[in-house]
């Protein structure tokens, strides 16, 4: 008699154990197109925030798994335009692997989707507990951020120092840290996420500022200052939205005289402070490219072919460098990419990168890394691999004294 209850309570129990869909937390985003409880299928675009930007990046928890359970994902583009007119391509919320969690801080790419004729990506994932968490990349969120930098402070003491660039039009702090001496000789801007889908870039950045924190780079924090700032679209990360083309100006487009995004004019600020004490050395911009892009590549200066002197010399070694360093799992392409997919001189001096072109000395170089984040090796370690050798590469730069 009471086995007999006890099967028809846990029968109760297996048949209440619902799926529900959470993204009620920092970087959370689904809409849900169809649960189906019996067949444990969940379909799901990227939810739309309305002049936030491409709606490619997803990422949530389902809840009322049950161990061993085996779920069906699909991904398909959201279907409502982002800006008038205009549909993202599904490519962009569908990598080949996506990745899950079983606690929400490890994360494990799944295995490779199949796509349907009717552009859907289909991902078979496998519960382990009552809760699992999908997304499209490895999440890395202003907590995530907050706790790097809380380490990486904690690991330097005065070696380094904690600043808030700015707070966002919503009213969030934008956090950075600057390691080494203020009026160290050699000086370097680096931030990530101006397009706040592109975890990727945030991921390489904590390498980056993780091997600036380690006893092998002791002597350069003697002889060079880092500024860093691992998230600099706040509001778009915290909500789950993608803020690449957000409106009215895109992050990487709003480097003009009156930026639209306070933290963008406090960026210019302190860079410009740089530039006029000590000289900037090195701008580098961290960001995610396309998903046919399978190896990572810099953007380097428009024109470059036909620089000379100083200038020329500075980006070739540079170039030279990232390619000895970045030798893999994310092999960095040993040539420079341009982005000539932006037209007109007026919108090239709108990005961070023109901008600091055209604010630094002749000596300075301005670069943007695209890490490839659609391989398989697009994992969160391999992402801080990378950082921890553009860290070294810099390094490696830094030795020669400024000309
Ligand atoms: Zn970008």
């Amino acid at each position: 008699m009471i086995k007999s209850l006890s099967l028809l309570i846990l029968g109760t129990a297996i048949a209440n154990a619902e799926l529900r869909v959470v993204t009620d937390f920092e970087g959370g985003n689904a809409e849900v197109v169809m649960l189906d409880q019996t067949a444990a299928k969940l379909r799901i675009m990227p939810a739309l925030h309305e002049g936030r930007g491409w709606p490619c990046w997803w990422f949530l928890r389902l809840e009322g798994t049950t161990a061993g359970q085996k779920i069906t994902l699909e991904v398909q583009g959201q279907t409502r335009p982002f800006r008038p007119d205009t549909v993202l391509a599904s490519s962009w919320c569908q990598p080949d692997q996506a990745v899950l969690s079983h606690d929400g801080k490890i994360w494990h790419q799944t295995t490779k989707a199949e796509r349907t004729a009717d552009k859907v990506a289909v991902y078979q994932v496998q519960a382990e507990g009552p809760s699992l968490w999908l997304a499209w990349g490895p999440p890395f969120v202003p907590a995530t951020a907050e706790s790097v930098l809380a380490g990486v402070k904690a690991k330097l003491g005065d070696e380094a120092e904690r600043f808030e660039l700015a707070k966002t039009r919503d009213g969030r702090p934008v956090s950075g840290i600057r390691i080494g001496k203020p009026n160290a000789p050699r000086q370097v801007w680096v931030n990530a996420r101006q397009h706040a889908w592109e975890a990727g870039g945030a991921w390489v950045g904590r390498g980056f500022v993780e091997w600036l924190a380690s006893a092998e780079a002791q002597d350069f924090r003697k002889r060079c200052c880092v500024h860093f700032i691992p998230i600099m679209d706040v509001d778009n990360v915290t909500l789950g939205a993608g803020g690449k083309e957000s409106l009215p100006q895109d992050h990487n487009r709003d480097w003009s005289d009156a930026p639209y995004h306070p933290e963008v004019t406090a960026a210019q600020k302190r860079i410009s402070e740089i530039q006029a004490t000590h000289g900037l050395d090195v701008f580098l911009d961290l960001h995610n490219p396309g998903p046919t892009d399978r190896a990572p590549y810099f953007f380097g200066p428009f024109g470059f072919e036909r620089m000379t002197g100083l200038q020329r010399e500075n980006y070739q070694r540079w170039m030279d460098l990232a390619a000895a360093h970045l030798t893999g799992p994310l092999k960095v392409e040993p040539k420079y990419r341009y982005a000539t997919y932006v037209k007109t001189e007026e919108e090239r001096g709108r990005m961070s990168s023109g901008w600091a072109r055209a604010h630094g000395g002749e000596g300075t170089i301005s670069i943007t890394l695209e890490t490839a984040w659609n391989t398989p090796n697009s994992t969160a370690e391999n992402y801080m691999t990378v950082g921890g050798q553009l860290a070294r590469a810099l390094d490696a730069y830094l030795k020669e004294p400024r000309h």
